[in-house]
């Protein structure tokens, strides 16, 4: 629920730990792109590289569409959405995800299912009884004594998962550019348009500003 409460697209984006590209990433990448254009050994220019020059240096790279130099830098996120959006979001190959298994036997409540948005109040209780119905089917077959392999074969596609995405720079460019303006599914699309705000708080949204996102 928002503070008007209305309910909101219940996906979740943070950073991990380590998962801001730090300054010295920037200088790091914005070096590997000189690489390509000094005759000096690397050591003579990579002292002259701050902060500063090496934004400019990074945005006139995508200005040119030199962006593999984008590479080098690097994100991660802990993301929690639909298995649905997950399906979508492994889609994206350029990237390395690491997600919750349902492998191992759950306590499922319905807390552990992504409820739209677009459902009525009036429409809510009858889709949370649907979502028990599910948590009744897969504990139904684990009570029977069927191995959880396939009692999570009764789950449906609407059962929350949590992934770790390191994703770089310029992968993530084609991730917000595809998800994120589009008519993309609403939760792909929130997880996308969340993301883009951690990083606009970090002053980093120049690598993505040509995008147009909304
Ligand atoms: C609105 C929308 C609807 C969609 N609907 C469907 C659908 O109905 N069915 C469906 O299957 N998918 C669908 N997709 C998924 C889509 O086809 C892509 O798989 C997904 O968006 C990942 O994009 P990507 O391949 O560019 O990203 P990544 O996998 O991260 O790849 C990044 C880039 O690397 C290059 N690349 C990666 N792998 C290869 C390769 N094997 N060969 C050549 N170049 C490669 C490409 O340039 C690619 O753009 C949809 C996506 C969107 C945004």
């Amino acid at each position: 629920m928002n503070s008007q409460g209305t309910r909101t697209i219940d996906v979740r984006v943070e950073w991990t730990k380590s998962g801001i590209p730090t300054e010295q990433m920037l200088i790091d990448a914005a070096a590997a792109g000189l690489v390509s254009r000094k005759d000096e050994p690397y050591s003579e220019f990579v002292e002259d590289i701050d902060t500063d020059r090496a934004k400019s240096f990074l945005a006139k790279m995508i200005k040119l569409g030199h962006e593999s130099v984008l590479e080098h830098i690097v994100f991660q996120f802990w993301l929690g959405m639909s298995r649905v959006a997950s399906h979508q979001q492994v889609r994206h190959r350029m990237a390395s995800y690491t997600q919750m298994s349902l492998r191992q036997e759950r306590n499922l409540t319905t807390e552990a299912f992504v409820v739209p948005p677009q459902i009525k109040e009036e429409d809510l209780e009858d889709w949370l009884q649907d979502i028990q119905s599910t948590i009744d089917s897969y504990r139904k077959w684990l009570d029977k004594g069927y191995d959880v392999d396939v009692a999570r074969r009764r789950l449906t596609q609407d059962a929350r998962t949590d992934m770790v995405m390191t994703i770089n720079a310029r992968s993530l460019r084609n991730f917000f550019d595809l998800r994120a303006k589009h008519d993309a599914d609403f939760e792909i699309h929130e997880v996308a348009k969340k993301m883009y705000t951690l990083i606009k708080k970090e002053g980093l949204s120049f690598l993505f500003e040509d995008i147009g996102l909304e």
